[in-house]
């Protein structure tokens, strides 16, 4: 009996040995490794540079006519099929060819996204691009931006994800975690401080490190251990006079030393200035060969390596990283037939999304929403007739359908400046469904006079403004362009139960605030974004969503390294003096008062909040938790986004406040609920810049739970020892 004993035990163990070793045979690592291992010199050389539109007929790109953007060949006698590599933060882009080609389904912005302070969504739109992406035959997708909004006439501010470190890194990182959860790998990018357009090729961003890493830094380093991503895309910039892509402080130091980041790191498109010093410094890929001033990681990387100017053990980690990543999330397998895609249901996230994005700036009077009574509806500007707006660049997505309008660069845009894409959701069609018994009629706007004259004859007037962005340029100033302005006045001062609908990138500047009663941001809402305006109007769908963004009430108020394109022109650096006081944490310091601030937001009810408690003196190495009861004190359903700031010890007195934890909450009228708030550990350290590591200082921290950065509706203090 103990025999028989023995020998079930010996076999069960050299199963359990034998399970163990395909399993770490299997692992990502050894799978990486043993390729590695198998490669000649050409074929790392192969692995370590993409080239972008390539022509390969026998490896097409996915998107039909459209171009890849990275693109490396198979290596059939490895098994290594072809990868391709496509932009993706907003969808599978497909703006090589905006005029034809593939279509994907076109998501709303990413400041739209974070205006919905939901990190289940953000892994929805994820999941949602990464399944287009992998049937459309794509193993990576570009995507991750999370790049902190310090100046909001970045002309890249909506694909971010707003100017606060937590929220943009738990956004960003469930984003990358939705992609990759479809077997698609994704970047986290423009690593780091590319937080502005206007010279972004050369620019330096001259930062304190202590600053550096509380801010923008934070932001990547949160989004990367939520995301995992496979990949970092490093910034055009210069970090500190050093360029990104050949900066050993950012790419060795703190990424992979502090951070112990194991995935690859890929230039951005034409951010290679030189081989050996990128390679030194810890680059892994030269994206897009074809931008850079030569292909260096092609002949003189090769040449290198054999002279032995880089050892061969260099070259076998960066191509190790590379599959590594590729393994990881199986980004490798079969991806030659392209499989349907399910735009329907796609189309319903992307409108989710859409509807939780949009933010009730304004709601005097409760104007909104509006009844399904009103005789007459006057709908005003911005081609509200066809579609709604999107923002230009390497994110532009060819939405399903095709683009509703595209619209191209004014007189005197500079060359190469992208075209206008209006996405086919047209705002006016679905206003008239949710009011089938209203006369809807339409003005473009062009002619204020007659706008105000249709809105002067209307029961209400909907006004659509926008401010168009791009990357590549930043705004020239943060007012509504084409005189909508005047526009807007025109038609509040003829109609006084006018709504402003907004579709900017970001914040702008509203001079008219005062003579309107009603504003809401849609900012650019995707390919759905119509149907998600006027079911918010009409109060099919609740208003949740908060700014993840301050507005300014005017340019004065930004710190001075905030000032635009002209302000950026022709200068070699940038001092951002206000360093991690970024948005919020910037009025907090100066005592001035925004516009609305971050993280603001109204809704059709009213929220109670009560019984703040927290502990009143805590470890500083444990989980601090802070309760308030929130109850619905109004007449309708509501979700409140329920935040908590901390604003840290400083015997100085000068430290801002900073965003600690936040809870979304929906309730019915009359219900009560009492919230949960752990405090992010992130937040509650600073950098030590002499000990190179974070310390959480003892002493006491003022907590302060509202519906917005400026709200200190309930507050109380902490110890922490
Ligand atoms: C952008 C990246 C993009 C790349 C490839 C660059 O100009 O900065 O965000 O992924 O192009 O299109």
């Amino acid at each position: 009996m103990i025999r028989r004993l023995a020998i079930c035990f010996a076999v069960a163990l050299a199963a359990w040995a034998n399970a163990a070793r395909a399993e770490q045979d299997s692992s990502p690592d050894a799978r990486a490794d043993r390729l590695v291992r198998a490669m000649t010199l050409d074929e790392k050389i192969q692995y370590v540079h993409t080239k972008v539109g390539h022509r390969d007929p026998a490896n097409p790109p996915p998107s039909g006519p459209n171009d890849d953007v990275g693109y490396i060949a198979p290596i059939p006698r490895l098994g290594l099929p072809a990868l391709h590599i496509d932009d993706g933060s907003l969808g599978v882009a497909n703006a090589w060819n905006a005029r034809g080609g593939d279509e994907a389904t076109a998501l709303p912005s990413g400041l739209s996204l974070a205006s919905s302070w939901d990190p289940a969504l953000a892994f929805d739109a994820g999941a949602m691009a990464g399944d287009e992406a992998r049937r459309k035959g794509f193993n990576v997708l570009l995507a991750g931006s999370v790049n902190l909004v310090r100046d909001p006439h970045d002309g890249r501010t909506y694909e971010y994800a707003g100017e606060d470190p937590l929220l943009a890194g738990i956004m960003v990182g469930e984003n990358i975690r939705g992609i990759q959860s479809q077997r698609v790998v994704s970047t986290v990018k423009h690593f780091a401080l590319n937080d502005w357009e206007t010279g972004r090729w050369s620019l330096s961003g001259d930062i304190d490190e202590v600053a550096l890493r509380e801010s923008d830094l934070l932001a990547f380093q949160i989004a990367i251990e939520r995301g995992e991503p496979g990949a970092v895309m490093c910034a055009y910039n210069k970090v500190n006079g050093v360029y990104s892509c050949e900066n050993r402080f950012l790419l060795d130091r703190v990424l992979r030393h502090d951070w112990g980041y194991r995935g690859w790191v890929m230039s951005d498109w034409g951010a290679v200035h030189g081989m050996l010093s990128s390679v030194k410094a810890g680059l892994d890929q030269e994206s897009g060969d074809g931008y850079d001033n030569e292909i260096y990681y092609g002949r003189p990387l090769e040449e290198a390596v054999k002279r032995g100017k880089v050892p061969m053990a260099q070259l076998d980690r960066m191509v190790r990283r590379i599959l590594r990543s590729l393994f990881a999330v199986n980004a490798l397998d079969d991806r030659s037939g392209t499989e349907p895609i399910d735009y329907a249901a796609h189309a319903a996230t992307a409108e989710r999304i859409a509807e939780q994005g949009i933010v009730l700036l304004k709601n005097d009077g409760e104007l909104l929403p509006l009844g399904s009574d009103a005789a007459s509806i006057a709908v005003i500007g911005s081609h509200a007739d066809v579609g709604v707006l999107s923002g230009g660049g390497s994110s532009q997505v060819r939405p399903v359908g095709g683009p509703a309008l595209i619209v191209p660069p004014a007189d005197g845009s500079p060359k190469g400046a992208p075209q206008m894409v209006w996405e086919p959701s047209a705002p006016l069609a679905a206003i008239q469904r949710l009011a089938p018994r209203a006369h809807v009629e339409f003005a473009d706007g062009y002619d204020a006079a007659k706008a105000a004259d249709l809105a002067a004859r209307s029961t209400i007037a909907i006004v659509f403004a926008h401010q168009w962005v791009s990357e590549g340029w930043d705004v020239p100033n943060l007012s509504l362009p084409d005189d909508q302005d005047r526009l807007i006045a025109a038609v509040a001062k003829a109609n006084k139960h006018t709504i402003v609908v907004l579709e900017t990138g970001g914040p702008v500047l509203m001079p008219w605030i005062d003579r309107v009663p009603a504003v809401v941001e849609a900012w650019f809402p995707g390919q759905r974004g119509g149907e998600a305006i006027a079911r918010v109007l009409f109060g099919a769908a609740e208003p949740s969503g908060r700014l993840p963004v301050s507005f300014p009430r005017s340019e004065a108020q930004l710190p001075p390294s905030a000032q635009g394109a002209a302000f950026r022109e022709g200068r070699a650096r940038v001092v951002f003096s206000e360093g991690a006081a970024v948005g919020y944490r910037w009025y907090d310091k100066t005592g001035e008062t925004p516009l609305f601030p971050f993280g603001w937001g109204l809704t059709y009810t009213s929220f109670a909040y009560s019984g703040l408690e927290i502990p009143r003196s805590a470890p500083r190495d444990a989980p601090l938790t802070a309760h308030v009861t929130l109850r619905n004190t109004g007449e309708r359903m509501g979700t409140e986004i329920v935040q908590l700031y901390v604003t840290p010890p400083d015997p100085a007195g000068k430290a801002p406040r900073r965003l600690a934890a936040w809870s979304k909450v929906t309730l019915a009228p009359g219900e009560a609920k009492t919230v949960a708030l752990t405090l992010d550990p992130h937040v509650l350290k600073n950098w030590d810049a002499h000990a190179q590591a974070w310390r959480t200082p003892a002493g006491e921290y003022r907590i302060h739970v509202g519906g917005s950065a400026e709200d200190d509706r309930l507050s109380a203090e902490a110890t922490l020892r």
